[in-house]
């Protein structure tokens, strides 16, 4: 086969942008597939570029002009300018091929506008890409394999590309690790359930701890590993024997049923700094956080004494909450959840609004069914900009002040003073302290009023959210042209839209 030019592309932005979160931060979000599939084109000869876009970067200096192919991966709200990309290059004579979250929830749209499309990818799945090669205007070629690779090239082989991408970053420099993919529990909500977990090589683990070790003085490391831990033993075992304690520093997203005292006694002594359990609700989903037969109030209490006895080993907690669950009713979920801000309060309680992403859960047939599933375009799917789901016990209007009292709850000088003078670390405090003031707490907050206005003075907005028309709020086509920047004149006519019960339409092609 002729040797390719090759351009990965990594989408942690989803547009041009130089805020100081995305200097400091975007180059730690990086995602380990791109730099994969970058080692798997190495491998089979062919010269490549990866660049992970965190907002400052030029795309179209950056890639050579005569890239042969172009590989794209991008979570969903990245969806829009990953389809601008590859109008660019294709224009440029490039195949295009996206992989990634969106790849994977929304492949039936995404091929419109990619010659690939890529669901579980293996080396063989990049293999027959490239063997392939072809433009494919018409409609691009869905490929998935039936599983997760059981084997992933580890830091050590991707260190070419992980490298150029941290030193973006300029003080606070994560390498991204897995231990494992997929989860062995069922959270009907989660693209990671239908997975079936398997733990990846422990050799691979240590050996690339210890190379860690030889490029950074106490390396930090986070685990992108859906859930960690899951074999817990086996896995601090690995670290125990390849990092001495000190050494490293892990972040870790972890169920609450994991993170036991004993547990996290064995985390503290590895090195683990910050931890982010789901709690989800206080009515379901309790098969995460093992009281699914307690409720409300005992909830609460139980779940603060657990996150404020994980304070005892680890200085930063992130708690995961969603907002506008079926189970959830009037105003008791919400007074419950300012109630666990009061009882824990060094938490940081992250929100997401309930959102749908295309295939990623069967739940997701069932709202499709009903009919709540909402068009909202790829660019507000990112859990808080917008919730593409009608929630089932609450009005609009009435779902937003609460949304907008929790949040003013949580992000109110007093419970930031509270979070700052409880949290018992200085990084920590800091940057709690920023996400609170920033686009996340403040940020977050004048946009839900935002929203919560137009819901009461426009009519066509209401319409809109009622699921009564399906024209786009020039408010949210207005947004989206600015993010975009200079992508906006690449984006394909129609990417706006999207069928949002296409997977309904694709598995019960009878229902209309
Ligand atoms: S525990 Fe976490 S990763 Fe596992 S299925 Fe539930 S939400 Fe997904």
């Amino acid at each position: 086969m002729a040797r390719l030019r090759i351009g990965v592309v990594d989408l942690v932005s989803k547009g041009p942008t130089s805020t100081l979160w995305a200097r400091v931060m975007h180059a730690n979000l990086a995602s380990i597939m791109p730099q994969v599939v970058a080692t798997w084109c190495e491998q089979q000869g062919h010269e490549v570029r990866l660049i992970c876009y965190t907002g400052l970067e030029n795309l179209q200096k950056e890639l050579p002009r005569d890239v042969n192919v172009v590989f794209i991966c991008s979570f969903t709200q990245a969806a829009l300018l990953a389809y601008a990309l590859s109008n660019y290059f294709r224009s440029q004579g490039a195949v295009t091929v996206l992989g990634g979250p969106h790849a994977r929830c929304y492949p039936d749209d995404a091929v419109k506008y990619f010659d690939y499309v890529l669901g579980f990818t293996h080396k063989e799945t990049i293999a027959e890409v490239l063997q392939e090669c072809r433009s494919r205007r018409r409609e691009g070629r869905h490929l998935s394999a039936s599983r997760q690779p059981l084997h992933l090239p580890g830091v050590k082989e991707r260190w070419k590309f992980i490298e150029p991408t941290l030193k973006k970053a300029p003080f606070l420099q994560m390498v991204p690790m897995l231990g494992s993919v997929g989860c062995p529990y069922t959270c009907s909500f989660c693209i990671d359930a239908t997975v079936d977990y398997q733990p990846l090589s422990f050799d691979v683990i240590k050996e690339d701890l210890r190379f860690l070790l030889t490029k950074y003085k106490r390396p930090t490391v986070g685990w992108h590993d859906p859930n960690f831990g899951v074999r817990f033993d086996a896995n601090m075992e690995a670290i125990a024997s390849a990092a001495p304690p000190g050494s490293f520093r892990f972040f870790a997203e972890s169920s609450l049923s994991i993170l036991t005292e004993a547990h996290l006694e064995v985390l503290q002594q590895n090195g683990f700094e910050a931890l982010l359990p789901g709690v989800e609700s206080w009515y379901e989903l309790g098969n995460k956080s093992r009281t699914s037969r307690s409720m409300g109030e005992e909830k609460v209490s139980r779940i603060s004494e657990h996150i404020n006895m994980m304070f005892r080993y680890v200085p930063y907690v992130q708690t995961n909450f969603v907002l506008g669950l079926d189970s959830d009713e009037g105003d008791e979920p919400f007074e419950l959840t300012k109630r666990f801000v009061d009882l824990s309060p060094a938490a940081f309680p992250g929100y997401s609004l309930l959102s749908v992403f295309g295939e990623a859960a069967p739940l997701n047939l069932e709202y499709q069914r009903a009919g709540r599933v909402l068009p909202f375009p790829f660019h507000f799917l990112n859990n808080h900009l917008a919730m593409n789901i009608k929630p089932k016990n609450y009005g609009w209007v009435e779902f937003y002040d609460k949304v907008i009292d929790l949040t003013a709850y949580t992000f109110s000088k007093k419970a930031i003073y509270r979070r700052f003078k409880a949290t018992p670390n200085a990084n920590a405090k800091w940057m709690n302290f920023m996400r609170a003031v920033s686009s996340e707490g403040y940020g977050r907050l004048r946009f839900y009023r935002q929203v919560r206005e137009k819901l009461l003075s426009d009519a066509a907005f209401r319409q809109y959210f009622e699921g009564e028309s399906r024209r786009l709020p020039s408010f949210y086509k207005e947004i989206i042209q600015k993010d975009l920047g200079v992508w906006w004149q690449w984006l394909p006519e129609g990417a706006l839209e999207h069928n949002e019960n296409a997977y309904l339409h694709k598995s019960f092609p009878t229902v209309v």
